[in-house]
């Protein structure tokens, strides 16, 4: 069976406490989380293929900067999830596997690419229903706790 391999990125911006501001950031406290819509429908993270050789945070990098317009975003050390799903391409099922990190940002204005349709900034509960699939959901779960847990590491 063909294997597609992708990394892509939960990025908030105005943690209450911001890594990239340290703890001089004066925010609304409100934490939001970036989604995308596909071509195809579902709403999802940042994210894309890992090329040969490519290390999983350059791909999300380049990725984020294709699809999103963002160039400054800071990966959070010590978060690092992975989902699996098939689909089906032309007749041939795939078996991917997402790894995923945490990145912030301090811009809020995106720029799409044409691979995508829409975006949205939303607070952790609405992010949470707008996320079509249950991986992803569980994803964003374990990120926002994460931010909540480790806000003194940020
Ligand atoms: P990438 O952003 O990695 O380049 P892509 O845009 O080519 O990916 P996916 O987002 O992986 O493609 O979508 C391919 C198919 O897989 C779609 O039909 C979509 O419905 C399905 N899919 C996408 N994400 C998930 C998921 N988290 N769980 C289950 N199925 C998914």
């Amino acid at each position: 069976m063909e294997k597609e391999s992708s990394a892509g990125a939960v990025i908030f911006r105005n943690a209450q406490k911001s890594a990239i501001f340290g703890t001089n950031y004066v925010g609304n406290n409100k934490t939001q989380y970036l989604l995308l819509r596909y071509e195809a429908g579902h709403w999802d993270f940042s994210k894309g293929n890992i090329e040969k050789n490519e290390k999983e945070e350059d791909t999300i990098k380049r990725e984020v900067k294709e699809e999103t317009g963002l160039e400054d975003i800071k990966m959070i050390n010590g978060f690092k999830e992975k989902i699996n799903y098939f689909y089906k391409l032309n007749g041939r099922l795939i078996s991917k596997e997402v790894v995923f990190y945490l990145a912030e940002t301090k811009k809020a204005k995106i720029k799409l690419s044409f691979e995508h349709i829409g975006y949205k900034w939303l607070p952790f509960e609405e992010a949470l229903e707008k996320l079509t699939f249950k991986n992803s959901k569980d994803i964003l779960k374990k990120a926002d706790n994460f931010l909540k847990k480790n806000l003194s590491l940020l």
